[in-house]
């Protein structure tokens, strides 16, 4: 079987994640003889990450020889023992040789955006063009909102690979960077929603033609609004979907971390990409409040969500889906609501209309409509 990554970078992962995984679910009960074992872990990976001329196993092997060695050095401790015992049945799954655990995992998530989308009536195109890949890295990316973490991951038109020469298959590409030396628990804990937001807010994004521009890392919809809906669907998705772990909090804890992290502006300055997240978040945080307080719809989530996935699947420009929530942000004011601006009526009485059933275009208008009166 193909891995995304090649054999010294994709075993130091997969390892890593057996044990990362098997912590974040013992984590409290696990004895200080883990110490140790990880320790020993993490020095045997990255060797093999650091030495790629040295010809490398299969990893169902090269756990079985790890487990091997690591029963040898801890022979005299019982609590060793019975950690090593535990730890068989993770490294057998994340070492199965017919599934790389990465590639499953970002298929797993693609699948459970389409889902979300589909549940709340927008369909997307069947075939996506997705192509997954992998880029190993020495270095831990760089994130502006998440320095611990050493995974990111992005969407880009096209493909760079061999396989679109003559084909053209890919509309688009996943990169997903990850430093496989470094892998960690929280980066393991981090990399599902990190790879929901790719998905909900990215691969999803419409109009479903190679036209499709990319948002930068400023957009106020990409990055914000679409970031709530992202952390929407992942927190409404089943854990159990990511096979290899784990306790019911482990994921959910890396993922508020990242997430929060995203729309932070505190240290930043007022223009930043962080105050952008910011701002396009709170827009989709206060149309979230507007139908739950004000207008007191049923279901305010999938009122929004709705909103969120036909808006992000519909052909609207970049720029058009940034003024916008922009609006939302400045007119529909919770935090200040003395600074509300007069037009925020407009907004209410179509997010109203929105949510008995019109059209996204009658949201939109109303919108433009606000757009007018807010231009000096
Ligand atoms: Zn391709
Ligand atoms: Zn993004």
């Amino acid at each position: 079987m193909k891995t995304l990554l090649e054999a010294h970078a994709h075993i130091p992962l997969v390892v890593r994640w057996a044990w990362h995984a098997f912590k974040g679910e013992r984590s409290l009960s696990l004895p200080s003889a883990a110490k140790p074992i990880e320790s020993y872990i993490h020095y045997v990976t990255e060797e093999t990450w650091e030495h790629p001329e040295t010809p490398c196993p299969t990893p169902r092997q090269y756990a079985e020889d790890l487990l091997r060695d690591l029963t040898d050095r801890e022979a005299r401790s019982p609590q060793a023992r019975k950690i090593l015992d535990d730890l068989r049945g993770y490294m057998h799954k994340l070492t199965d040789p017919e599934c790389d655990p990465l590639l499953a995992l970002c298929d797993e998530v693609l699948g459970a955006a389409k889902n979300a989308y589909s549940m709340h009536g927008v369909d997307p195109p069947s075939d996506l063009g997705l192509n997954i890949r992998a880029l190993p890295l020495a270095e831990p990316p760089t994130h502006c909102f998440f320095p611990d973490c050493c995974v990111d991951a992005e969407i880009s038109p096209g493909c760079p690979e061999a396989c679109c020469r003559s084909t053209s298959q890919h509309a688009q590409t996943l990169t997903v960077k990850v430093a496989p030396a470094m892998f960690d628990s929280v980066t393991l804990a981090a990399l599902p929603y990190i790879l929901f937001h790719e998905c909900v807010s990215h691969a999803l994004q419409g109009p479903y033609l190679p036209s499709r521009e990319v948002p930068g890392n400023y957009s106020l919809f990409a990055e914000g609004w679409m970031d709530w809906a992202a952390w929407e669907v992942f927190q409404s998705t089943n854990t159990t979907l990511f096979r290899y772990a784990s306790n019911g909090t482990f994921y959910e804890l890396g993922g508020r971390t990242a997430y929060e992290g995203r729309h932070n502006p505190k240290v930043k300055h007022r223009l930043s990409a962080a105050q952008q997240r910011a701002d396009g978040w709170e827009a989709a945080f206060n149309v979230f409040k507007c139908l739950q307080q004000e207008l007191r719809v049923g279901n305010p989530h999938a009122t929004l969500l709705r909103l969120s996935f036909l808006w992000n699947a519909s052909d609207t420009s970049r720029t058009s889906r940034d003024t916008a929530a922009y609006i939302f942000c400045s007119v529909l004011r919770y935090d200040k609501a003395d600074r509300r601006h007069r037009s925020a009526e407009i907004l209410i009485a179509a997010l109203k209309r929105f949510a008995d059933g019109a059209e996204l275009d009658d949201l939109l208008a109303a919108v433009e409509e606000v757009r007018r009166l807010m231009l000096p």
